[in-house]
Parts: C-alpha cells; structure tokens; sequence
C-alpha cells in the first residue's frame, strides 16, 4: 500500500500521522500551502483525504484530486466535507461516531458544572490569595435542574443519561420526536429553551441548524438560563450571545466550539460566567487513539475491498 498516497489536510495525533506514514506515502497538505504545489504525478496518486472536525475537502479540492476514492475524517461532524459531491462522484466518507460519544458527554457535563458552580473562578479565588479575605460567593445547583437537549442522538442521549444520573428532568429538540424516548418533546427550539434551566446543543452543523442558537432562542432561555455548546461555532449566533451575555439578558454560557476558531470574541474573556474551551470535546489519548484506529481500519478496508467499518456515503 506504500504507492497509494494520503493527503493530509489537517494536524492529528502523531500516532495516528506516523502510522499513515508508515502505511501509504503520506503528502502533509503543510506542505503544499496551493495543491498546484504537488506534481501531476503525486495529486494523481492520492486516494485517499484524512482530516477531523477542523478540515474537510471543499469541492475545490476534491476537484483537484481527480483519483480520491475516499475521504476519511477522524471526526463524527462532516460539516467540512462536501457531502453531495462525493455523493455524485462516488467517493466514499467515513467519521467516528459512537467511539467518541462518551468522552463528549463527560465534557458536556464537565462544562456545566464548571459553569454553574464557577470551578474556574474558585480555583482562581484561592491561587490569588482571596479566600483569606472572605469566602466564595454562593454559586448555582446543577442537580434537579431541567436540561433541554438540542439534537438527541448519540452524544445528546448520552449527556441525557448523565443529567438524569443528577435527578434532572430532560426535554428535547430534533427535527424528528424519538418515539422510543420518554423524555419530553417540543417542536421548537424556542418552546425548548423557554422550559429548561440549561440547553445543550448537540446536533450537527448542517443548514438548517446554521445559528439555530438565535436571538430569540437566547431571549427564551433568559438571565436564569445557561447555554452550553459542544456542537459546532456555527450553531451559535455568536455576536447575539455576546451582547445577551455582556446585557445580563443570558444567565451563563459553557463552549467548547466557536464561530471563527481558534479566534473566540475577547468581550468574553472578562465574564466570569462563561467558560471557554479549546475544542476539546475529543480530546484525550484514550478516544483520540481509538479515533485514529477506526480511520486507520476505515483506509485499510476500503483498500483491500472489505466492507467499511463505520460508512456514511
Ligand atoms: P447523531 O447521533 O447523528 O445525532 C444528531 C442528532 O441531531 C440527531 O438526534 C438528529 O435528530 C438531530 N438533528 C439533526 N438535524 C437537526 C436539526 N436540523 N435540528 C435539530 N436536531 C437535528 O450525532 P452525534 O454523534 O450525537 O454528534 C452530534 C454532533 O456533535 C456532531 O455532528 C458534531 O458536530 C458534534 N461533535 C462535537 C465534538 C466536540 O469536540 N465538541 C465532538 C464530537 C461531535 P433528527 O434527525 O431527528 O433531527
């Protein structure tokens, strides 16, 4: 498999980059800043485009490689790959769902109460030396609370489970009602937030739901109401966040994604009832790793004829 060529577009783990190396001759797209840059010789042998959550192939690229066979994304979002057009040029897709849910969920999970109890603003209440003036403020109960779940699919049942495991009630959004769940439904994301205390964005960036997180919606959930978003930036209207937040008409908001990352509004970064992380929903060695063997085992099948292992086109 040493001729078949792998380009690259975006940095991964080194595990997963030395054993694509290793495998097949592996093109870093780093290298090429223009895909001009490659010789006919070289674009004409990559079958093969691995990336994750922050690089895809646009139809611009998957253009320019006239032999792509399949574009492996060490991600469950595809929102970076143009889905249609492999569709019609019959390149195939893999992502890692299910393998990454869990560690998600923990993150999810992770944010609210870092975001109602304000862990960040303790711990640093105690590094400078504070507490010896007074104690804490009094924070906010995360357990009992009703959590409302935008996009109830794997990574939103599994924070569902956990917020139950917190004596909270769930609610939901999806375009469709999950006839097998018992957990309530309303048919609008706005009715959603005006009935929950914390709503979690977990549905994947596609038109529809391109700043499905909307003044109306921020406005719904209120001064009481926490937002928390382990999706995509691009759920959020994220300039209305900002005024809602900076106008105390929004009670709190946990991200782990951005609109224009890694750039992230710096009005934030003087709020105390935000918390900001660097997309790091997947990101430890334990899921990172099993990620890159599912895209491993995704390129080995695809090129020895077998049956994918987690196939979307
Ligand atoms: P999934 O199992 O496919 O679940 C997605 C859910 O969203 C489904 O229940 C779907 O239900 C719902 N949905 C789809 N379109 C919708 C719309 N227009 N409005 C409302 N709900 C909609 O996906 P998953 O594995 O849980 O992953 C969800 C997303 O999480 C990914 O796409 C990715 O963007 C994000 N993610 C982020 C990180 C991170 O690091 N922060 C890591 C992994 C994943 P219906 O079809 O009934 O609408």
């Amino acid at each position: 498999m040493e001729s078949i060529g792998v380009l690259l577009v975006a940095k991964v783990i080194p595990y997963l980059e030395q054993e694509l190396n290793k495998r097949y001759n592996l093109f870093r797209i780093w290298d090429y800043p223009h895909i001009s840059q490659l010789s006919t010789q070289h674009v004409t042998s990559i079958r093969a485009v691995v990336g994750r959550s922050n690089a895809g192939a646009d139809s611009h690229l998957i253009d320019a490689l006239p032999n792509l066979e399949i574009i492996s994304s060490s991600s469950v979002g595809v929102d970076l790959i143009d889905i249609n057009k492999c569709k019609e040029k019959g390149i195939r897709v893999t992502n890692t769902p299910d393998v990454l849910t869990d560690e998600v969920a923990d993150l999810a999970i992770g944010l609210i109460l870092t975001l109602l109890r304000r862990i960040c603003e303790s711990d640093r209440y105690v590094r400078s030396g504070n507490w010896k003036c007074g104690d804490f403020k009094l924070t906010t109960k995360f357990s009992g609370k009703t959590v409302g779940i935008v996009g109830l699919g794997r990574i939103g049942t599994a924070i569902a489970k956990r917020s139950e495991a917190f004596n909270c009630s769930i609610c939901y959004y999806s375009r469709t009602q999950k006839q097998e769940s018992r957990y309530k439904y309303y048919p609008s994301v706005v009715e959603l937030a005006s009935n929950c205390d914390i709503l979690v964005v977990a549905c994947p960036l596609t038109k529809e739901t391109h700043h499905i997180i909307n003044r109306e919606v921020i406005n719904a959930l209120g001064p009481k109401g926490f937002l928390i978003n382990i999706g995509r930036g691009k759920h959020v209207d994220e300039p209305e966040l900002v005024s809602a937040l900076l106008e105390g008409r929004l009670g709190g908001a946990g991200l782990d994604v951005f609109e224009n990352e890694p750039h992230v509004p710096e009005e934030l970064f003087r709020l105390e009832n935000v918390v900001l992380l660097p997309h790091v929903g997947t990101g430890t060695v334990e899921t990172r790793t099993v990620m890159a063997d599912l895209v491993l085992g995704n390129l080995e099948a695809h090129f020895l004829g077998k049956p994918l292992l987690t196939p979307l086109v």
